[in-house]
C-alpha cells in the first residue's frame, strides 16, 4: 500500500503567530514552508545590543493568563527561566507620581477606599468609586464598552487616573472604545453574580492563578522567537526571509491553493496567513473579496526609546518597575517608562550596580530628541536630570490595530466567512493584541484535526 502523501503546509508570516503556526503544523506531519517578507524572524518580538546588553525592542513580556505562553516556553525548554517582575508599576497624575492600586483588573479597583486606592483618586474620587457598592446590580451585557461601565460604577477618576492608563499602555486602546468582552473575559457573568464592578474584580482576581499576571524570560522574551526558530530548523521546516507573498489563490474545484512570491508560485493542501492585518486582507481579496473591501482603522505607530543610563540614585528603584502617565500629566512626552533593570532580575544581575537600562513609550513614530528621552525620564522618574549612555530606537507600526472599532468589524465578518477549505488565519489582529491572545490563537488556526475559523476572541 502506498504511503499517505505528505501535507504540504505554507505559513505566510514569520512573527510569533507564523511560528507557532508552523511548529503545529510540523508536529501535526506537514510539510512546512515559512515565507517571511523581512530579513529576520519574529516580526514584533525583537532585540537590539545597547551597551553590551542584548534588549528586547517589542514584546518584553507576556500575560500568564491562559497559560498558552507559558505551556509553550516549557516545550521550548525555557521553563526555568520564567521570570516575574520585581515589583509593580507607578502612575504619573496630573499633580503626583504614586504607585498603582495593587489590587486591581485593568487599573478597577477591588477596594475602592483601600489607602493606595485613596492615594491615586483622592478622598472625593474613592468615594466616587465606592458608590459603586450602593448601585443596583446591572443587567448581563448592559454595558460592552469598558470606558462607560467603569464611568457609571466608580466615576471618572478611576477610568482617567487608573484603567485609562492601564488600558492604553498594554493595549494601545481608549477604554470607551474597548469591547469588555475583550480585555476582561468574564468581568459582565462576574458583575451579575457579585452584584458590583468591585466585587467582581475581587471575584475574578480570587480565580485567577496565584503570582503574577505577566512574566519575563530571563535574557529576554525574544529568546522565544530563537528557540522556536531552532525548534522548526531542526524538524526540517524551510524557513525562507525576504521572501514577500503577494497573491493567495484557492483552487475554486478544492484543489491545492496557490501562493504567490516574486521569485515563485509553491501549491499548498494547507495555508495559514500570520501576516499583519492589513496585508492578511490583501492576501484574503481572492478567497473572501467582500472581506477586502472592508475598512480598516490608521495604522497605529508606536516609538520605544531605550536608554542606558549610569545613575545611582535609580539602585532603589525609586518608581518601581516603571510608571504609566495618566491624561492630564503635563510636559511629558512618553505615555509610559519601563524601568528594565528594576523590573527583570535576570537584567540587574547582568550589569554593575549603578547601571540602568530604562525604555520610553511613544505614541506614533516621530523623531524624540535625546534631549526630550532624558527629560522625559527624569521626570517620569522622579529624579532632576539623567544622563544618558547609550541609546537605541525601534518604531512599530500595526496596520490593524486589534481592538480598534474597524479591525473588531473585520475580524467578526471573517468569523462568519466560509474560507476555502484549507486556508486559515492567524497574528494579533484576529487573536488579539499580545502573546498570549498570539500563541494561542496561532495554536487553533493551524490545528491539523479541524482546521476553524478564527472565533474572534481576544
Ligand atoms: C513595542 C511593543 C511592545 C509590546 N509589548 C508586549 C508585551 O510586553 N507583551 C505582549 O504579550 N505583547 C506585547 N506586544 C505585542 C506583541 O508583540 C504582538 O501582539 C505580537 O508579537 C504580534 O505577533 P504577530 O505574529 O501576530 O505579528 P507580527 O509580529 O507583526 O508578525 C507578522 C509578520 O508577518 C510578516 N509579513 C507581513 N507581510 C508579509 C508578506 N506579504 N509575506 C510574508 N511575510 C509578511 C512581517 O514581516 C512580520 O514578521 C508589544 C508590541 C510592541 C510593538
Amino acid at each position: 500500500m502506498d504511503a499517505p502523501a505528505l501535507m504540504r503546509a505554507v505559513v505566510i508570516g514569520g512573527g510569533v503567530a507564523g511560528l507557532v503556526a508552523a511548529r503545529r503544523l510540523v508536529l501535526g506531519g506537514a510539510d512546512v514552508v515559512l515565507l517571511e517578507a523581512a530579513d529576520r524572524l519574529g516580526g514584533r518580538v525583537a532585540a537590539t545590543e545597547l551597551g553590551g546588553v542584548v534588549l528586547d525592542t517589542g514584546a518584553e513580556s507576556f500575560a500568564v493568563r491562559g497559560g498558552a505562553v507559558r505551556a509553550l516556553v516549557d516545550r521550548l525548554g525555557l521553563g526555568a527561566d520564567v521570570q516575574d517582575p520585581a515589583g509593580s508599576a507607578w502612575v504619573a497624575l496630573p499633580d503626583r507620581t504614586v504607585p498603582l492600586p495593587s489590587a486591581g483588573l485593568l487599573g478597577i479597583p477591588s477596594s475602592p477606599l483601600a489607602t493606595d486606592v485613596i492615594r491615586v483618586l483622592g478622598a472625593g474620587g474613592a468615594a466616587r468609586a465606592y458608590v459603586d457598592r450602593l448601585l443596583p446590580v446591572l443587567g448581563v451585557g448592559r454595558y460592552d464598552r469598558l470606558g462607560p461601565l467603569v464611568r457609571r460604577r466608580m466615576g471618572d477618576r478611576v477610568l482617567d487616573r487608573l484603567v485609562a492608563p492601564v488600558v492604553g499602555n498594554v493595549y494601545g486602546a481608549d477604554p470607551d472604545e474597548v469591547p469588555l468582552d475583550a480585555v476582561a473575559p468574564g468581568l459582565n457573568a462576574a458583575l451579575t453574580r457579585a452584584g458590583t464592578l468591585s466585587g467582581a474584580v475581587l471575584e475574578l482576581r480570587a480565580a485567577a492563578p496565584p503570582g503574577a499576571a505577566a512574566q519575563g524570560i530571563a535574557g529576554g522574551v525574544h529568546r522565544l522567537v530563537t528557540a522556536l526558530t531552532d525548534g522548526l530548523r531542526a524538524a526540517g521546516v524551510d524557513l525562507r526571509l525576504g521572501s514577500r507573498v503577494i497573491g493567495v489563490h484557492p483552487d475554486p474545484l478544492g484543489g491545492p491553493i496557490t501562493v504567490v512570491t516574486a521569485e515563485e508560485d509553491l501549491q499548498a493542501d494547507r495555508v495559514v496567513v500570520a501576516a499583519d492585518g492589513a496585508t492578511a486582507l490583501e492576501l484574503l481579496a481572492d478567497a473572501a473579496p467582500a472581506l477586502a473591501a472592508l475598512p480598516l482603522p490608521a495604522p497605529a505607530r508606536t516609538r520605544a526609546v531605550l536608554l542606558q543610563v549610569p545613575d545611582r540614585r535609580l539602585d532603589a528603584a525609586p518608581r518601581g518597575t516603571g510608571v504609566l502617565r495618566a491624561a492630564g500629566r503635563e510636559g511629558v512626552r512618553a505615555t509610559a517608562i519601563t524601568h528594565l533593570t528594576a523590573k527583570w532580575p535576570w537584567l540587574r544581575d547582568r550589569v554593575e550596580p549603578g547601571t540602568h537600562y530604562l525604555r520610553l513609550s511613544y505614541r506614533g513614530g516621530d523623531e524624540v530628541p535625546d534631549g526630550v528621552a532624558a527629560a522625559d525620564a527624569a521626570a517620569l522618574l522622579g529624579v532632576d536630570r539623567i544622563a544618558v549612555a547609550a541609546r537605541a530606537d525601534a518604531v512599530w507600526t500595526d496596520s490593524a490595530p486589534a481592538l480598534a472599532p474597524e479591525t473588531l468589524a473585520v475580524r467578526s465578518a471573517l468569523a462568519r466567512t466560509a474560507l476555502p477549505a484549507g486556508l486559515t488565519v492567524a497574528g494579533s489582529w484576529v487573536a488579539g493584541t499580545g502573546l498570549a491572545s498570539v500563541v494561542a490563537g496561532a495554536e487553533r488556526a493551524a490545528s491539523l484535526e479541524a482546521p476553524d475559523h478564527p472565533s474572534g476572541s481576544s
